[in-house]
């Protein structure tokens, strides 16, 4: 079914990248949906353009009883909320409503999981370059806050991608091309045994609790209120739980119900050894070898496995085994890392320490990431179309879910994409609200 309000104007074929070295290269992306067609070719990102839209109420004149709901406390829902509080005059009218907030554990909750760093990878598409745009808004929100807020848990640092195997999109890339900060071509003597191809450049890692830990506070002292629900529909918000709200957006990952989505397993191994770098390896045998450092104490991810449709929620000692062993030969320096240079009998050098194995669902989509509006019906037990129902009034509903594993990448740019579908451009393009734009970094 189509989205009412705002049709598809084209779907966008993404790869997992991050941000746009140009047209070329895009940054980071998810480690999970790769980017050409050699990773993933099966279950590419699309993404549902929006045709440009009226926002269904002005901010500036329905103020202050305008009420958003949010229904989402993941790296997209919080993003979300942000943003919609910055542009909203009165900041304590956006509630979010989730199973799940930062603190807790949960295979349904996928962000707590996550490594997470920004990738660089070639844009081979237009679509690619629209997608990268989002990422690079997250980078720049993320470098601001690396810079200005250390208690985020978002560093910067050198990241380097190895291939075993590359294709022409990627060999074809020269030094300087872009705007991926110090983006370089490694030469045959720095890649590791295997490797045909690298490259290096400036990208960012965060410690995913931290920082949706961080986010949360911020909205919290904002003025945004939570709550802690589990939804059975997006119907039941407006009648049952927020019948004063004009907007809903659903941010909750998999959707309500939706048979396109569908979860990619990925199995990691947090260890104490700590890194001063992450990397991306691509295997010749289409498996992934990552090391994500966690700032702030967070200990290092070593990954990962990345399988479709896997439900199962327990981790495998083999494939712990498997990603240790792959990350070594990959980067042997990380064993012998240690912050004071000295190793203990607790934590001898040469070997890794694990914390804990993690175990998380990527919340993939056939047919990419929805961004799109629809019209839900207040007092209606569905939405869309219903709108006959005695007393019932329309409420917007945006719905922003299905990142798969570029989720963080994305986060910042759908965010604002969001705004726009929620207020119109003219949301951000206001002065008075792009300085509190730049008063929330
Ligand atoms: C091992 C691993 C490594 C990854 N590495 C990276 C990386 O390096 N970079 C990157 O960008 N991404 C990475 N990802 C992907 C990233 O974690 C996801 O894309 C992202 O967390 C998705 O966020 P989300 O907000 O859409 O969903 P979630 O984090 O799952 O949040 C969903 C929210 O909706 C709520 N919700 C859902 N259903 C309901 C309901 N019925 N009622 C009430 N509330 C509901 C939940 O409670 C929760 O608050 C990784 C993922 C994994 C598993």
């Amino acid at each position: 079914m189509q989205d009412s309000c705002c049709r598809v104007s084209k779907s966008l074929t993404t790869p997992s990248i991050l941000y746009p070295l140009s047209s070329i290269l895009y940054p980071l992306s998810s480690i999970l949906y790769p980017l050409s067609s050699i990773l993933y070719p099966p279950y590419p990102i699309t993404y549902q353009t929006p045709t440009p839209t009226q926002p269904l109420h002005d901010p500036y004149v329905q103020l202050p009883n305008y009420t958003l709901i949010d229904s989402s406390a993941g790296i997209i829902g919080l993003t979300t909320a942000l943003t919609l509080q910055e542009q909203s005059p009165n900041s304590s009218s956006i509630t979010i409503i989730a199973a799940h907030f930062p603190g807790d554990e949960s295979i349904n909750y996928t962000s707590p999981w996550a490594g997470a760093h920004g990738r660089v990878s070639p844009a081979l598409t237009a679509h690619d370059r629209q997608l990268a745009q989002y990422m690079q808004t997250t980078y720049d929100v993320l470098q601001a806050q690396s810079a200005g807020h250390p208690e985020t848990g978002v560093l910067f640092m050198d990241g380097y991608e190895y291939l075993a195997h590359p294709s022409e999109s990627y060999t074809q890339l020269r030094d300087g091309i872009g705007s991926a900060p110090g983006f370089r071509v490694l030469t045959a003597s720095k890649l590791p045994p295997g490797i045909k191809w690298g490259c290096t450049y400036r990208t960012w890692s965060l410690n995913p609790p931290v920082y949706c830990a961080f986010l949360l506070r911020r909205f919290i002292l904002r003025g945004g209120k939570t709550r802690r629900v589990r939804l059975q529909s997006l119907a039941e918000v407006v009648p049952n739980i927020a019948p004063q709200a004009d907007l809903v957006v659903n941010c909750s990952g998999v959707g309500f119900g939706d048979k396109d989505v569908f979860p990619i397993k990925g199995q990691t191994c947090l260890v104490s050894n700590p890194c001063d770098r992450t990397i991306t390896q691509q295997n010749v045998d289409g498996t992934w070898t990552f090391i994500i450092p966690r700032p702030l104490e967070g200990g290092t991810v070593i990954g990962g496995t990345k399988v479709p449709h896997d439900w199962s929620i327990t981790a495998s000692m083999e494939t712990r085994r498997e990603l240790l062993s792959k990350a070594a030969a990959m980067y042997p320096a990380i064993l012998e890392d240690s912050k004071d240079g000295k190793s203990s009998k607790a934590k001898p050098k040469g070997e890794f320490h694990v914390i804990r194995d993690i175990v998380g669902r990527r919340p993939a989509r056939i047919g990419g990431f929805r961004l799109s509006v629809e019209e839900l019906q207040s007092g209606s037990a569905s939405s869309s179309s219903s709108s006959s129902s005695s007393g019932s009034r329309p409420v917007k509903l945006i719905h922003a879910y299905g990142a798969g594993g570029s989720g963080y990448e994305l986060s910042w740019g759908v965010a604002r994409e969001v705004a726009k579908l929620a207020f119109g451009e003219r949301g951000l393009s206001r002065p008075h609200h792009q300085q509190q734009l730049k008063a929330a970094l």
